[in-house]
């Protein structure tokens, strides 16, 4: 698709599929039903434009959306239909609540403090507020101790002052179907839940809405299911929504022995023909690729030759036959030669960083149902 839209181009092109970003939210609802199926959002939708990813999920049906922070909340208020619901996963930092309950946002409690702060709220204005109550179920990063949750259960005026919508935990090995630790971190969950015997609950993230039926609850809270990427072994067949690719900047040919790049880490065994291609690691293209990873041209892997600078990188092009890519023309990063989970493995790291550092240096095409959106470089809203 880059190439069509070349004259419009910048060096890079992110392009982002709307329809198979509702096509998976769709197979991950079918998945957990009756369980509501929510979004998550956070981090600008995963680098994907939260602003253009949650108005597709509203056409999709989709009303539950999570945030990490309060601005990024904030941030996607004008694209939020009147009969959405935005929970606040990190909760409130100090001094942002009376901001928060303004704006309707829904904190999820993580820590006493937290709870204290809201109830304060709550009792300065004379109404009760509504939250999320986080329990840590075993994985030690957010969320009351069970113990401590138990005791606010039995705490009647609490009870009135804060308005508890959800009742949530997260799974530290849901990738790990197998791994004990989600039985456990589910018999903990469900003897703790029992205490808000009204209150709706949420384990799941991509990787638990893959997990038996138990792990379901009521809500769901996929993130990088959404986004294209199989969160673990032998789940739903979801379809890549992200793909990205760069131009060629020069071509050149070097004799054997010639280095290449920053430090001439890599130095020429034969003769060798190179293309330089406009993406670095500026662009979120990870510098640990560095004569490990590779790019493609219409299905033939081209090897990173040397280091990943700033703005771009060297590949050899000795599988092509001569003339075949030429200055101008764009490489694949990632898309159907190689997907966000290869490139993740090949810098050693997860597709969730790849995503989310991918940044706003490339010029975005968005697609759904024939519309296209095109944004240039840092223009993003
Ligand atoms: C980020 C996050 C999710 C989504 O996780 P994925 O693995 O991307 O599906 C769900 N719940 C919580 C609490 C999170 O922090």
């Amino acid at each position: 698709m880059a190439e069509r839209y070349h004259q419009y181009a910048a060096s890079s092109i992110m392009e982002i599929d709307l329809d198979a970003l509702r096509a998976n939210y769709r197979a991950i609802s079918c998945q957990v039903k009756p369980a509501q199926c929510g979004a998550v959002v956070k981090a600008d939708a995963y680098g994907l434009g939260a602003c253009r990813v949650v108005p597709a999920l509203q056409r999709e049906g989709c009303r539950l959306f999570f945030v990490a922070q309060l601005c990024e909340a904030i941030s996607i208020e004008p694209v939020l239909g009147p009969d959405c619901t935005v929970y606040i996963l990190n909760g409130i930092d100090p001094g942002n609540e009376a901001v928060c309950a303004d704006r309707g946002f829904i904190p999820v409690i993580n820590s006493a403090l937290q709870l204290r702060n809201w109830r304060t709220l709550a009792r300065e204005r004379g109404q009760a507020l509504p939250a999320a109550l986080q329990v840590d179920s075993g994985m030690s990063r957010l969320g009351l101790p069970a113990a401590l949750a138990a005791d606010f259960a039995r705490d009647a005026s609490l009870r009135r002052e804060i308005d508890f919508r959800l009742l949530m935990t997260h799974l530290a090995c849901a990738d790990d179907p197998a791994h004990s630790a989600n039985r456990d971190q589910l018999a903990t969950f469900s003897s703790l839940s029992a205490l808000f015997p009204d209150v709706p609950r949420s384990i799941a993230n991509s990787a638990g809405s893959m997990l038996a039926k138990p792990f379901h609850c009521d809500a769901v809270r996929p993130g990088i299911a959404l986004y294209g990427v199989d969160p673990g072994p032998g789940t739903a067949s979801l379809r890549p929504v992200v793909r990205l690719s760069a131009r060629v900047l020069q071509i050149r040919e070097i004799v054997a022995g010639t280095g290449v790049g920053y430090g001439l880490t890599h130095i020429a065994p034969t003769a060798q023909r190179l293309a330089t291609i406009a993406i670095g690691y500026a662009d979120g293209w990870p510098r640990s690729l560095s004569g490990i990873g590779a790019a493609y041209f219409e299905g033939t892997r081209l090897p990173i030759a040397g280091r990943i600078s700033m703005d771009s990188m060297t590949v050899c092009i000795d599988a092509l036959t001569s003339q075949t890519l030429r200055e101008g023309n764009f490489v694949e990063l990632i898309g159907p030669s190689q997907t966000l989970a290869d490139v993740a493995r090949d810098a050693d790291t997860i597709a969730y960083e790849i995503l989310t550092r991918t940044g706003s240096r490339h010029q975005r095409i968005y697609s759904e149902q024939g519309d296209i959106e095109f944004i240039n470089p840092g223009d993003l809203m």
